[in-house]
Order: C-alpha cells, then structure tokens, then sequence
C-alpha cells in the first residue's frame, strides 16, 4: 500500500531538501495500524554541520531586514498553511494517529495561528528610551539571538514546529527544527512553505534525528538558544547541555496538572473539562489536568455523568471524521501507560471504565477512569501521558488547594466553580503556569503558554515569547562633558 506521506527526503536544509541514507534509518509508524509509511534518515554530523553553517550564514540579513518585512513573510506562510489544511491534517494524522477531526482544527491551524500573529508582532519589536539625569539618555535596542535550536515532541508535531519557529523567526533569528523521531513528517512540511511564502535559504532547517542528535545541536558552539518541548527528564539533560555553553533556553515540560471541580460547579462543563483534559489526543497532552479533585458531595453525580458522556467517544479510524478517540503514538507509549493502569489496579484505585486495549490492529486504548485515587499511588503522582484519569475527592478549599500543590510539577491547573471569588483565590494559590476558570486547555496563542516548578522554564506564545528570542543591548549616551577623576 502507499501512502501520501513520503517525504522528499529526510531533512529540510538551506532552502531544499536533503537526503544522507549514511544516517540510521528511522521508520515511521502509522498508529491507526502499525504499518510502516515512511522512512526518513538521522542526520549525520555532515549534515548537522550544514544546517548550522547554512543557519549561521543566513541570520545575519534576516535579523538587518524591517520586522514588518519579516513578518510580511510568516504571515503569506500561516495564509498558505489554512490553504492547505486539510492536506497538512491528513499528514498529521498519519504521522500522530491523532482522529483528523482534532488534526483539522487544532494542528496546522494552530502552527497558522503562530506565525500570523508573531508575523503580526515583527513590525512592532522595539528597544525603549530612557530619560537620565542632567540630559542623558538611554536606549535599548532589541536584537536577534543568533541560532536558535528547536527539539520537539511527538504529540503536535506541527504546532510546536510553528510555536518554536514563529517567535524565532519574527525576532530575526534562525531556526534548526529537529522533530521528535517518532512524529518526523510534518515539519519538513512547515519548512517548505515558509520557504514556498518566501523565507530566505537556511532560516527554517528541519534535521532529524534521535537524542544524540538533539544533543549534537544543543553543544553545538554556533548554537545561541534551545527551545525543548520534551519530559521532565530530557528536559533536565537539555538544560545543562545548555548551561554548559551558557545558551538561552525554553523548557517546555511535562506535568501532572490538577482540576479541582467544587460541588456549586455547572456538572456538565466539568465533566466536559475534565474530559477535554484527559481524553483529547488520547491524552497525550503535557497540560492535561489528570488528577481530577471533586468535591464529595458530587463525586458520584460526576462519576455517573462522566461514564455516560464517555459513552460518546467514537474510537476507531482516524481518516473517519466522525472518530473523536484514536490510537496512541506508538506501541512503546501505550505500553507504558497499560503499567501505569495495571499499577492503579494494584494500588487498589476503583478503576470505573476503560483499562484494556481495544483488540485488532493498532495501538488502541480504551479512555480510562479511576475514582478513589489517593495522592500518594504512583498513578496520581507520575505523568501517564495518557488516556488515564485519576479522579480524587476532597472536602474544603484549603485542603484541596495544598493537595493540588504537592506535586513536583506546575504546568497548569484548573478550577471549576460558580464562586469567582473562589475561583480567583485558587488561581492565586496555584503553583502552575497556566491556568482555566471554567475551562480546560484552552491555548490561543495571544496567552502565554509554560510552567513552574519542573515543568520548566520560559513561556511560549504571546508576547511574553518575545523576551525568550530577543535579547537587550543597553546604550548610554551623554549629552554633556565626562568628568574624570585625573
Ligand atoms: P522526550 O523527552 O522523550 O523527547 C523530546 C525530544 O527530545 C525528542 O525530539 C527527543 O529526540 C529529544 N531528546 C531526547 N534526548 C535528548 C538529549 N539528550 N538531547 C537533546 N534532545 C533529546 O519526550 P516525548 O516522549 O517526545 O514527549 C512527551 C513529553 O513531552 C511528555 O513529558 C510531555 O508532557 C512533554 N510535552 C510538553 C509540552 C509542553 O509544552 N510543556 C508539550 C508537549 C509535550
């Protein structure tokens, strides 16, 4: 069988594609069924050098070009890229497993979203003035880092291409993406229309590889910053790699997010935020609230309305749009996350529905709900990164707030009540980056989007991105005569 997914050749390099078959081959998996639908090779040092050196080349122009001519740029890219949406979800989903209904709303056009409004930000990055003494003045100006190293995760393989690659380049930087290995196909896509909508040569670089290859970048001495969005354990090898060479870094980790859901709260907005924080993507969603607190006088209203609701998901063929559930990323995924079930079952959680592999091909897992967890089971303590719930009771505010705390983590959380009073208190007392009011996973790229704690270091999105690829140079001017000592 073929499959519309072949890519041209493995990596994106300078402005064309490139292909070095010295490299390990890495073959790429179709979820849905297991089959094989494309191989791409790991870059090899030569071609890890000739994306730095074609980076490092190209940056110079780009950062001295106007902002408004950049982002002139990036936004006839997110233009091409809604063109082309049905095609780049099609891709995704084939390289995610991800159902195409998720892929046609919420990858490419969330990667379009990036790149139109930091497009949109380019024209306007500025320095400041400002005012001295005896008519002195300062001023900054806003530059460019260099070349900036993006590393992505397998689970939204083109937004993160897009997140990583639209505020670098609006600043003026260069990017080297290297997709994680698992999810290889839709940035080299990412690359071709920015370059299609007019990028210069060598400011987009799509290499691929495994860990040793994202290491390779991060050390590399021409690289000035590294954006990850990977697990807590990666994360912290990225980030001393990083601090080794004294290089600017974006960590964007995992997490074990709480949703609280207070018994004044509308029963079917939290059932529909919790399972839009567990079950989207299958789960695969670092800010998802898996540890679901529900206060105990509606614990079981919430229970009986989840399980109904989740008769709702459609699991099956995730080229069919009315399929709402498809498979995990991979085999290696899902079996983690069937010990992690088999874990709950021996701590002794009540485990309500799902729990079993859906039999036939692919790498199917039935969403998964576990009510009386407690906090200290291993199932409520570590990332699943998966479609396993773990539902928690509590009695009273101070309690829950401290117990949603007492984690390692701070990716987000999320409160759920009619109380805005409360709600805003919960907020203020969450040790988490990103938070909901009455909502679950929201990210419009006009909010900051990062963690706290383990969950990392920086923000996406926003303005607030701007700060992590641009960096401040300070100008003193007198205006009078100097006075020295001697
Ligand atoms: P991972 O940490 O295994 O891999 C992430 C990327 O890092 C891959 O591209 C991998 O090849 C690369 N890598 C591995 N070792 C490296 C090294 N030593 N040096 C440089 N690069 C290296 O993560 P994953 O399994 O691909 O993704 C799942 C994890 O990502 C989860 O923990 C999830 O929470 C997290 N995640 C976080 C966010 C966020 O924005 N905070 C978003 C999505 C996923």
């Amino acid at each position: 069988m073929t499959y519309p997914t072949q890519p041209t050749a493995s990596h994106f390099i300078n402005g064309a594609y490139v292909e070095d078959t010295a490299g390990a081959p890495i073959d790429v998996i179709y979820p849905a069924t297991g089959a094989v639908i494309a191989r791409v090779h790991a870059a090899t040092p030569a071609v890890i050098e000739q994306a730095i050196t074609s980076a490092r080349a190209a940056q110079g122009a780009w950062a001295a070009m106007s902002g408004t001519e950049r982002g002139r740029i990036l936004r006839r890219a997110a233009d091409m890229i809604r063109d082309r949406n049905h095609d780049l979800s099609v891709l995704e989903t084939y390289d995610t497993g991800k159902p195409l209904q998720e892929t046609l709303v919420a990858d490419a056009s969330s990667g379009a979203d990036a790149l139109e409004y930091f497009g949109g930000l380019a024209g306007s990055l500025t320095g400041e003035q400002i005012p001295l003494g005896d008519g002195n003045w300062a001023y900054t100006i806003r530059e460019a880092l260099g070349v900036c190293v993006g590393i992505g995760a397998w689970n939204y393989p083109t937004q993160i291409a897009c997140w990583k690659g639209a505020p670098a380049l609006a600043c003026g930087n260069a990017m080297i993406f290297k997709p994680s290995e698992t999810t290889p196909l839709s940035a080299l896509k990412v690359a071709e229309i920015l370059h299609e909508a007019g990028l210069p040569a060598g400011l987009y670089n799509v290499v691929q590889g495994m860990g040793e290859v994202g290491a390779a970048l991060v050390t590399h001495p021409l690289v000035d910053k590294v954006s990850l969005t990977g697990s807590v354990p990666t994360g912290r090898k990225v980030y001393a790699a990083a601090a080794a060479g004294m290089k600017h870094v974006t960590m964007e980790l995992g997490g074990k997010s709480p949703l609280v859901i207070f018994d004044d709260a509308d029963l079917d907005d939290a059932v529909g935020g919790a399972i839009l924080g567990n079950f989207y993507s299958s789960g695969q969603v670092c800010s998802n609230g898996t540890r679901v607190f529900v206060q105990r006088g509606i614990k079981e209203a919430f229970l009986a309305r989840l399980a109904e609701r989740l008769g709702g998901a459609v699991i099956g063929d995730p080229m069919d749009e009315t399929v709402n559930f498809g498979p995990m990323v991979s085999e290696g995924q899902l079996g983690i996350v069937e010990r992690y079930i088999a874990k709950g079952v021996e701590e002794g959680a009540r485990l309500i529905c799902g729990g079993k592999r859906v039999p036939g091909e692919g790498y199917y897992l039935e969403p998964t709900v576990f009510a009386d967890v407690h906090d200290d089971m291993v199932i409520a303590r570590e990332e699943i990164f998966g479609p396993v719930m773990c539902v928690l009771d509590f009695d009273d505010e101070a309690e829950v707030l401290a117990r949603a705390n007492e984690t390692e983590f701070g990716l987000a959380a999320g409160v759920f009540t009619r109380d805005l009073a409360r709600a805003h208190r919960m907020v203020a007392g969450f040790e988490a980056g990103t938070c909901f009011i009455n909502s679950y996973n929201d990210a419009p790229v006009e909010m900051p989007f990062g963690g706290v704690k383990q969950s990392g270091v920086g923000r996406e999105n926003s303005k607030a991105a701007i700060e992590h690829y641009s960096q401040v140079k300070s100008v003193f001017v007198r205006m009078g005569a100097v006075e020295a000592p001697f």
